[in-house]
């Protein structure tokens, strides 16, 4: 039923409802994806500008570091040369592992602190010791092959007052005496060249050459353990720097004792190689005139290493910083931490060829901010990214929930209004139509009456009615159609005064039984012509009730007076009166049309007529059920119905006993 009546007449106004519903809920919802969609621009926007001025931030403090270390090289190029050394050394002591202090004087070159570069670009020229010293020797051993001869004649200047004579003539004997086949008197000379240690021969520390030359002739003895031993620590002392060595001479036996050492040694990082290694590309670099003078700064590259190097001109000198990545990671980075992490940045630098010197960054795709090395003056090109870009995407997606939401509840509220709108209306509409009913069902009742009345006038008034009797009982008949007449009007009046609130019902104590059997009485003198039968039950002692008698008896006559008019084929009425519960039941039983289950609780509103009324033609106003509702609640009680379709209905009227 719910659906034909939201598809009858004010079907044009229903779809205009919902016509106007869901272009509201579109605009609706397109607002909100126009403003979801800002909000992620905005959110973008903030991000960016918050990078920007972290990007800012990081630049100037990086700025200000190498400014810094620029002063500081360029108040040391400035003192004299002692004073510059001096002073340099203790500044360079507090330098990380990847950093060196150099100081470029003519050709030569200097680093600080002592022992921090593997190997050096150029070396201070070395002492030798004089080319004849060893001419008879080196005539037998080269010339004669008379490698014993050879021996003795080194041998003699083993004894030299000359550090150096003894150290060139021990590596001499010891070459000698191998080729002799004396292998062990060879490793003995060695080990007498090796105590001499940073003693240069020509160039090449007598450390170094003494304990390489014995790793072979360990070998040649199978003493394998002892040779891997002596090259490992060779290779170590290589490595820390103990000797300042050209390149050459460095690469050269590290090129010679790498397949002899033992893994974990082989595989050790070197800072100080790739120091030296940074180092020799500065000095190619300053060589090929690429450094302004005055001072400046600067990033050098090759396939391994990337170096930055700060530099400032004395008079005499030249004062630089080398620093590598390890030095910008372990010393520059760490002091930018607390900014960054103020800032919830992460910061990778870059070459001018945009390799990455180092780099914080991941491989996400949040958003970036870039500042290159000619806007900042910095010698990398900085780019910066939010270190937690999901902290912010986190606060959006609370903020796009939240407006979701919003939008949700506001579509819901559009359609549960319109919904509620358009309900009302054919409600409304629905009760508009109920009442232009009830004005032509009232008009009908009405004209039964008065048409017979008039007639029956007329003809009394004309005096053609022959016997006293007939017009006895037409007299009878206007009464009772008067009577019918003043029942309707005062049942009209009753319901306009109860619906309006304004009826006053007048309680006293009835004993029910009494009353029901005097309704029943004048109902039953009523209808028992038509053939009706009216049978009542009634226990005597039902109980009093409080109540109002006119109307009481006025819901009980309208109860009676449907059984009679919804039951034209079954001529009988039940009434029953008894009591249970403490409370007292009064029911009308037909065995009539019936009520279908879908009409039971509309029969009960004003205006409303059943399915029954229309197929039997019965007529009626569609207010007897609504005051006999009225009438039962104003005394506290209820109105039941039963009813199965065709087999008749039973109503039941429970009040409560009085005490
Ligand atoms: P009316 O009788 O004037 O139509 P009522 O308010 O008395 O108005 O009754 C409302 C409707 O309830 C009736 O139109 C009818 O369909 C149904 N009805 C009431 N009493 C009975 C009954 N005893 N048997 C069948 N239908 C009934």
């Amino acid at each position: 039923m719910a659906v034909r009546e939201w598809l009858r007449p004010p079907r044009h106004l229903l779809v205009l409802f919902v016509g106007l519903t869901l272009v509201l809920a579109a605009a609706l919802g397109w607002l909100g994806w126009r403003l979801l969609q800002q909000d992620r621009a905005l959110e973008t926007q903030r991000l960016r500008d918050h990078l920007e001025t972290a990007a800012t931030a990081v630049a100037a403090a990086l700025e200000r570091r190498l400014a810094e270390t620029e002063r500081t090289l360029g108040r040391l190029a400035s003192l004299p040369a002692r004073e510059l050394r001096a002073q340099g050394a203790a500044w360079a002591r507090d330098l990380s592992d990847g950093a060196v202090l150099l100081v470029r004087s003519g050709e030569g070159l200097e680093a600080f602190p002592a022992r921090r570069l593997a190997y050096y670009p150029v070396l201070p020229p070395s002492r030798s010791p004089p080319a004849e010293t060893f001419a008879d020797g080196e005539a037998l051993e080269f010339r004669f092959q008379d490698f014993a001869g050879a021996a003795n004649a080194y041998r003699v200047h083993t004894r030299s007052r000359d550090g150096l004579v003894r150290a060139g003539a021990l590596l001499r004997l010891g070459r000698a005496l191998r080729k002799a086949g004396r292998e062990e008197p060879a490793l003995d000379a060695y080990a007498q060249l090796a105590g001499f240690d940073s003693l240069p021969l020509d160039g090449v520390p007598a450390g170094l050459l003494g304990r390489h030359a014995r790793i072979s002739i360990l070998e040649a003895l199978g003493r394998v353990a002892e040779s891997r031993q002596t090259a490992d620590s060779l290779y170590r002392d290589l490595l820390s720097a103990r000797w300042p060595l050209s390149r050459g001479a460095f690469e050269f036996y590290v090129t010679d004792l790498l397949p002899r050492l033992a893994a974990a040694t082989r595989d050790a990082p070197s800072a100080k190689a790739a120091l030296a290694r940074g180092v020799a590309l500065l000095w190619a670099d300053w060589s090929a005139g690429n450094a302004p003078s005055g001072g400046g700064r600067r990033l050098l590259r090759d396939e391994e290493i990337s170096a930055v190097v700060l530099w400032a001109d004395g008079r005499e000198e030249r004062v630089a910083l080398l620093a590598t990545a390890d030095h910008l990671r372990a010393v520059w980075l760490r002091e930018l931490e607390p900014l960054l992490q103020r800032e919830g940045v992460r910061i990778a630098l870059d070459d001018l060829e945009g390799n990455p010197v180092i780099s914080q960054l991941g491989d996400d795709a949040t958003p970036r901010v870039v500042r290159t090395a000619a806007e900042t003056h910095l010698p990398w090109t900085l780019r910066l990214a939010s270190a937690d870009p999901g902290n912010l995407t986190a606060e959006f997606a609370v903020r796009r929930r939240l407006m979701l939401a919003g939008f949700g509840v506001a579509v819901l509220l559009a359609l549960v209004a319109a919904y509620a709108v358009a309900r009302a209306v054919t409600r409304e509409l629905g009760v508009a139509r109920l009442q232009s009913e009830f004005v032509a069902a009232v008009s009908h009742e009405f004209r039964t009456p008065l048409t017979s009345m008039r007639q029956l006038t007329e003809l009394l008034a004309s005096g053609r009615v022959p016997t006293e009797e007939r017009r006895g009982q037409y007299y009878e008949v206007l009464r009772r159609e008067g009577e019918r007449l003043h029942r309707l009007v005062e049942g009209l009046l009753d319901f306009g005064r109860m619906e309006a609130g304004a009826h006053e019902f007048r309680l006293q104590s009835l004993d029910v039984a009494a009353l029901v059997r005097e309704t029943v009485d004048d109902f039953r003198a009523e209808v028992s012509e038509r053939g009706w039968v009216v049978d009542l039950e009634a226990t005597q002692d039902a109980g009093a009730v409080r109540a109002d008698r006119e109307a009481l008896s006025r819901a009980l006559w309208n109860l009676l007076d449907n059984a009679v008019k919804y039951s034209p084929e079954h001529r009988t009425v039940w009434v029953k009166v008894g009591g249970a519960d403490g409370r007292v039941a009064i029911s009308v039983r037909d065995q009539g049309a019936g009520i279908p289950a879908s009409e039971r609780d509309a029969i009960f509103e004003k205006f409303v007529r059943g399915s029954s009324a229309g197929v039997a033609g019965v007529k009626g106003t569609g207010i007897g059920l609504a005051m006999v509702q009225h009438i039962v609640r104003a005394h506290g009680g209820e109105i039941r119905v039963e009813s199965q379709p065709g087999a008749g209905s039973t109503f039941t009227i429970l009040l409560a006993v009085e005490r």
